[in-house]
C-alpha cells in the first residue's frame, strides 16, 4: 500500500477525452492539456477512452500512460460511437470538475482556465461556446443552424448554439448526468436537460489538427434524427395532423365528385386525379410508418436493456498516490 500522507484522495480535475484513430494528433494533445492543467496548481487526471481505434491509437496511449501518472486510460471492446465512449470516460472520472473535450485540438485546451473560473464562481455547466466556425462549409453551417432551430423549436429543450461537448461540469451535474442510461445518446441534448446553473464561455474553434473528422452528412443527418426522436414526439404528432387534414380534405373533395356525377352524370375523365390521390396517400402512409418505426425501433434497442458499452481495459490514473500539488 501507498504511504498514508500521499493518498491525498480524488483529484480536483478530471479531463474526459474520448479517442478514435487520434494516433497521429494525441502526443500534441497531451502535451498541450498537460501544459493547461498544470497551470491550474491543483491536481488533475485525464482519462482517455480508446473507441475502438483501429490504427495506433492506444499503444499512443498506453505509451502516455506509462509515462505520465496522471493519466487513466479506459479501452472500449469496439468502437461505439462518440457519445457512448464520451459516457464511458464519465463513468470513470473522480474529479470534483469534468472537463469533456474532443482530442482532435478543435476545442483549444487553453479555454479550460476561463471555464474554471466561471465554475469557481458558483456554475455547475459551463459550455465553451463558438465564436466562428473555420474550416467548414457553408452547408455544413446550415445545416448546423437549421437543426439547432428546429431543436429549440420543437425539442423542448433549449440548446445552445455553436456549443458542441466542449465543457466543464460540477461533480453534481456530472452525477445527474449519469443517471441518464438511455443508449440513443443525443449527448447536447442529455446535457442541456440535466439543467443547473448554465453559463457559457466564447471561443474560437479550430481547424483539425491531424487525421480527419469522422463525421460526415450522413453521419450528421443521424445524429439529428437522434436528437429529434430523443427529445420530441413531434413527428408523431405532425404525421396524426397530416393525417387529418388528408382525411378531411378527401371529405369535401369526395363529396365535390360525387356532387358532381349526381348533377352532371359521370363522363369517366378522373384518372389523372386518381392516380395522384393514390400516389399522395400511399407516400404518406408510408412515411407515416416510417416515422413510427423510429420511434418503435428505439423503444425495441431500450427494451434489450443491454449494458451501453463493454470495458476491455480500465487502468485508473494514478493521481490520488501523488504527492498533492496544492
Ligand atoms: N470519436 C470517438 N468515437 C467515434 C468518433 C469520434 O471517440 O466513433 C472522438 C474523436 O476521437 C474526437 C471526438 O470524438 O476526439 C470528435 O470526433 P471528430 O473530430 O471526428 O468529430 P467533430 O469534431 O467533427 O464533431
Ligand atoms: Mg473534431
Amino acid at each position: 500500500m501507498f504511504h498514508e500522507t500521499q493518498a491525498a484522495g480524488p483529484p480536483v480535475f478530471s479531463v474526459v477525452v474520448p479517442c478514435y484513430n487520434e494516433e497521429l494528433g494525441i502526443d500534441e494533445f497531451h502535451r498541450r492539456i498537460s501544459l493547461v492543467m498544470d497551470g491550474l496548481g491543483r491536481s488533475w487526471e485525464v482519462v482517455y477512452v480508446n473507441d475502438g481505434s483501429a490504427d495506433g491509437t492506444l499503444i499512443r496511449l498506453e505509451a502516455l500512460r506509462s509515462a505520465d501518472p496522471a493519466v487513466g486510460l479506459v479501452n472500449l471492446s469496439r468502437n461505439f460511437g462518440k457519445e457512448i465512449a464520451l459516457t464511458a470516460g464519465l463513468d470513470h472520472a473522480r474529479g470534483e470538475a469534468i472537463i469533456v473535450i474532443d482530442a482532435d485540438l478543435q476545442d483549444p485546451p487553453e479555454v479550460i482556465p476561463e471555464l474554471v473560473t466561471v465554475w469557481e464562481s458558483g456554475y455547475d455547466m459551463v459550455y465553451a461556446q463558438r465564436r466562428a466556425r473555420e474550416g467548414e462549409t457553408w452547408l455544413k453551417k446550415f445545416t448546423a443552424n437549421q437543426f439547432y432551430r428546429t431543436m429549440q423549436r420543437v425539442g423542448g429543450v433549449r440548446l445552445p448554439q455553436n456549443t458542441g461537448d466542449f465543457r466543464l461540469l460540477s461533480r453534481r451535474a456530472l452525477d445527474a448526468l449519469l443517471l441518464l442510461r438511455e443508449h440513443h445518446r443525443f449527448m447536447k441534448g442529455l446535457f442541456a436537460w440535466v439543467g443547473f446553473p448554465s453559463q457559457a464561455v466564447l471561443y474560437d474553434r479550430a481547424p483539425r489538427h491531424a487525421g480527419s473528422s469522422s463525421w460526415n452528412y450522413w453521419r450528421l443527418w443521424n445524429l439529428a434524427v437522434e436528437g429529434i426522436t430523443g427529445f420530441t414526439l413531434m413527428p408523431l404528432k405532425i404525421a396524426t395532423y397530416l393525417g387529418l387534414g388528408v382525411a378531411l380534405f378527401s371529405l369535401f373533395f369526395g363529396g365535390q365528385l360525387v356532387l358532381r356525377t349526381l348533377l352532371f352524370g359521370n363522363r369517366v375523365p378522373g384518372y389523372p386525379s386518381l392516380m395522384a390521390v393514390v400516389l399522395f396517400l400511399g407516400g404518406v402512409q408510408l412515411m407515416t410508418l416510417g416515422v413510427i418505426g423510429e420511434y418503435l425501433g428505439r423503444v425495441f434497442n431500450e427494451t434489450k436493456k443491454r449494458p451501453l458499452y463493454l470495458v476491455e481495459r480500465a487502468i485508473p490514473s494514478q493521481v490520488s498516490l501523488l504527492p498533492q500539488a496544492q
